[in-house]
């Protein structure tokens, strides 16, 4: 062994792509080459250096995010092309609420948002990006709001809350209706509903935020053709699984009609590799982009080009988000077969390995199939105050052992008849979740299995819960 080498700390972030990015910013300052030379008003390095230290200090304050071993919400690590081209555009800081604040941003928006709308099927549509799903849904609401005044918004009880407050800012009247025991919306209930009339706006579920149920589109398309109301499609989280080609069939068969609603929502800051601030909405009909129609006096002179703050609700955005995401399609295009659409399917296949393992497992009880990468499950016990308990504990015990997984509150309706020897002493039951996002999860299940294992006997065993309540 050489010993006059000094070893390389192992690193557990991607510090390696770091030099890549002066390459590139060096590159990038070349096409400025021609400006009068100036003088920027510095910080000194080592005031600099001081803070970084201290913030890199605060930061170590997180879960591990981008490790394997974190299997809880829904947090995925950017691409590194992603993360480095947004910081690239920081440099020049472009804000893509105007062509007069980001040309080449704007551009790069427009041909992003075209390849997503493309994943769908669509050749013209109306989008843009935005802060990210909760942003999107407001505006696809908006819009049904514009073009149903006075009609009630519908959507799944196991629908993101966002929507019954989204309707609420809007002034729209909202209700839930009712899911099957696969988590989906109940089109005989919706349908119950719909004969009832004044329904403007039904929203269509494609990923469920807490079990990753998909709702039955094909039925729900076949209920439009008959009730005519709006179809708005939330595939915030799950939109980007229509390139998975290990999908159930029913699954697949609600994604291959995606297509057919009238706007759809996707977060490339979920399942996109996308930095957090990057959500994008899309309209079938471009026409809509009527209602977003103003007069500034002073944003939009430059060109004749659209400008994207003309078909958007919020001005100013940042143009670093469009650059990450263009690049990463560029890297990384949206294909069926290709290295984004395979490292999104080895997230899945981890959540069906996993959900086959705890299904075998007698410590637990698991619910439906899952039908992206989340798993719900819940350790088996007599009463459902018990199962909340021993998943807290679990859920603590886990942590310890460096496992980093969620839990979810859901209703005993749901969890009931998966657990049919369950006293239902509570409305609600905790639940563990976990969300296998990462594709490097695939080779980490065995491992969660085993940790789960132990936290299950230390932390979950029912005498325990027996010992502490005599
Ligand atoms: C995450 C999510 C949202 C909200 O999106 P944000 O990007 O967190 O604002 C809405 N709907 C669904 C289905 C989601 O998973």
């Amino acid at each position: 062994m050489d010993h006059t080498t000094p070893a390389v700390p192992a690193s557990q972030l991607d510090v390696n792509s770091l030099s890549q990015l002066e390459a590139a910013l060096r590159r990038l300052d070349g096409g400025f080459a021609d400006l009068p030379a100036f003088e920027a008003e510095g910080e000194d390095a080592a005031g600099l250096a001081r803070v970084l230290a201290e913030v890199a200090e605060r930061l170590r304050d997180n879960y591990p995010y981008f490790h394997p071993l974190y299997a809880g919400q829904m947090l995925k690590p950017p691409h590194p092309v992603a993360r480095l081209a947004y910081a690239l555009a920081l440099w020049l800081n472009p804000n893509n609420h105007a062509l007069d604040g980001g040309r080449a941003s704007s551009r790069m928006e427009k041909e992003a948002v075209a390849a997503l709308a493309r994943l769908f099927g669509w050749e013209t549509h109306l989008g843009h990006l935005c802060g990210g799903g909760t942003l999107a849904n407001l505006e696809a609401l908006w819009v049904a709001g514009q073009l149903r005044p006075g009609t009630t918004v519908l959507a799944s009880a196991h629908a993101h809350y966002t929507h019954q407050r989204i309707s609420a800012v809007l002034g729209l009247s909202f209700e839930a209706v009712a899911c099957d025991a696969r988590g989906r919306l109940d089109a005989g209930a919706l349908e119950r509903r719909l004969a009832q009339g004044g329904v403007g706006t039904v929203v269509a579920t494609l990923g469920a935020t807490a079990t990753g149920a998909v709702d039955p589109l094909p039925r729900l398309l076949a209920l439009r053709e008959r009730y005519g109301f709006r179809l708005h499609a939330d595939a915030a989280y799950g939109g980007y699984f229509t390139l998975a080609d290990n999908l159930a069939p029913e699954t697949r068969q609600a994604f291959d009609v995606l297509g057919q609603a009238d706007s759809l929502v996707i977060d490339p800051h979920k399942h996109g590799l996308q930095p957090y601030g990057c959500g994008c909405v899309l309209f079938r009909d471009p026409s809509v982009g009527r209602f977003y129609k103003h007069d500034s006096p002073y944003t939009y002179f430059s060109s004749a080009e659209l400008h994207l703050g003309e078909i958007s609700l919020e001005c100013s955005r940042p143009g670093a988000a469009a650059v990450g995401l263009w690049a990463t399609q560029r890297l990384l295009p949206l294909e069926p077969g290709g290295v984004f659409a395979g490292r999104l399917a080895r997230g899945r296949a981890a959540a069906l390995a996993l959900f086959a393992r705890l299904r075998a497992d007698p410590r637990f009880v698991t619910i439906f199939e899952p039908e992206l990468d989340i798993v719900v499950w819940l350790p088996r016990a007599e009463r459902a105050t018990e199962a909340s308990r021993r998943s807290r504990a679990i859920f603590a015990e886990a942590a310890r052992r460096h496992l980093h997984l969620a839990l979810a509150e859901l209703p005993m309706e749901l969890i009931g008849p998966y657990a049919p020897h369950m006293a239902a002493n509570r409305e609600t039951v905790t639940c563990l979740r976990s969300v296998l996002m990462k594709p490097e999860h695939a080779g980490w299940v065995e491992r969660i299995h085993a940790i789960l294992g132990e936290a299950a006997s230390v932390g979950g065993s029912p005498d325990d819960w027996a010992a502490s309540h005599v």
